[in-house]
């Protein structure tokens, strides 16, 4: 248990840490009006934020006037001098603190990122992702060694699949076999011992979906899809990350569809990614058009020539029945959707959408948003990071390496 104090200080620092996060930089002042707190505290809290290098000063004429927080705080230059009233504040932007991997099937990317984060994802490596743990860990221990970060504070590991993010095991994997039968934390540790900090795994599905929120604060409850070598979606409902009892959600890629015999990475057979996913559609492309070696690039240039055809809709309606059934079942009206499909073209896309808004229920209603966005890998594992280790909701902050922590 902590004291009272100890509990008050924490939730004013998450309220003006959480106002930062949201809104972007602000004084002192506005911060007092926004959280309705006392100035004499909001300073207070401030000061133990710039101590624990959560948060830094900075000019006004070096903040961003548009943009998302992440945007504005990422272009803005350091301040040079501390302490002067008036001056904004804003997620610390100057010193690399987080170490993101994303563990993808074809290839593993790393960066190293302060507390304000990056609004495009700008990898400072990456290598191809091997089919052995063993040679993966050493590729990862090289790739390490090029990143500029002295006293990281947390390692965000992105993984494709089911995954246990409490307990740091990746359940099941249809798309990269060995990341469940090994402990993918403890060969983060071993092969990079410099780090030394917490090494904490993030549902790649839920990393982007917690990315897209990142980018766009206003939208509080959607769905997002993200296709590439599967299918998964992650649900915000409410402004938070939503999560089922169980350590599975979003699995629409595992649901089968009818007339589909395809034997699927997760055991199953007919699951809808292996219509819909980057393999799934060549595959059916081959088929179709006779093709002995079918590649996802003759299926790009064949789509722009040919448009949607009839085998394509069959895929994409299949799609939209499952989406629509999970946005039934959510009650969201706002889908965002990333990945692979995109670079089809959007003719494709519109396909998609507008199958998707035919087959929800609320479209009697009311109007479905269906939007394409960009994928925000490190948005989204800042904000894990911010959430689990920096500034946890119902935990006490870490003690971060180099910071004083106050009385
Ligand atoms: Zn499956």
């Amino acid at each position: 248990m902590y004291g009272r104090p100890t509990v008050l200080r924490r939730w004013n620092e998450q309220a003006v840490f959480g106002r930062l996060l949201r809104e972007g930089p602000a004084t002192r002042a506005q911060l007092a009006v926004r959280t309705g707190l006392s100035a004499p505290t909001v300073g207070k809290v401030a000061e133990a934020l710039i101590e624990a290098g959560l948060v830094e000063e900075c000019d006004a004429d070096a903040v961003g006037s548009t943009g998302s927080p992440a945007g504005a705080s990422a272009n803005a230059k350091p301040s040079l001098i501390v302490g002067r009233p008036g001056r904004m504040l804003r997620l610390s932007c100057a010193t690399p603190r987080v170490i993101v991997v994303q563990l993808g099937v074809r290839h593993t990317r790393l960066a190293a990122l302060p507390v304000a984060g990056a609004a495009e994802d700008r990898w400072d490596t990456t290598f191809e992702t091997s089919t052995r743990p063993s040679l993966w860990s050493k590729r990862l221990t090289s790739a390490a060694e090029t990143l500029s970060i002295d006293a990281p504070w947390a390692v965000m590991v992105s993984v494709p699949g089911v995954v246990d993010e409490a307990g740091g095991r990746v359940l099941l994997s249809p798309n990269l076999h060995w990341s469940a039968k090994v402990d993918v934390p403890a060969i983060v540790a071993e092969a990079c011992p410099r780090w030394n900090v917490p090494v904490l795994l993030v549902q790649e599905i839920r990393a982007l979906a917690l990315g897209e929120q990142a980018m766009e604060p206003a939208s509080e409850n959607f769905l997002l899809v993200d296709f590439g070598e599967g299918v998964g979606s992650a649900a915000v409902i409410g402004g938070r990350l939503y999560a089922g009892p169980l350590p599975l959600s979003g699995e629409l890629g595992h649901t089968p569809t009818p007339g589909n015999e395809r034997p699927c990475g997760c055991g199953g057979v007919g699951c809808l990614e292996t219509l819909v996913s980057r393999g799934g559609l060549v595959q059916t492309f081959g088929q179709r058009m006779d093709i002995a070696s079918p590649s996802w690039t003759a299926l790009a240039a064949h789509v722009k020539h040919a448009g949607v055809e009839p085998w394509l809709t069959e895929a994409l309606d299949h799609a939209a029945s499952v989406i629509a059934g999970a946005m039934n079942v959510l009650g969201v009206g706002e889908l965002v959707m990333t990945g692979s499909l995109m670079e089809l073209g959007d003719p494709v896309t519109d396909a998609l959408s507008e199958a998707v808004a035919r087959r929800a229920m609320w479209s009697r209603f009311g109007q479905i948003a269906c939007r394409w966005s960009s994928r925000h890998w490190s948005a989204g594992l800042i904000a894990a990071a911010i959430d689990r280790v920096l500034m946890p909701v119902d935990g006490q902050r870490i003690r971060l390496s180099g910071q004083e922590t106050s009385a």
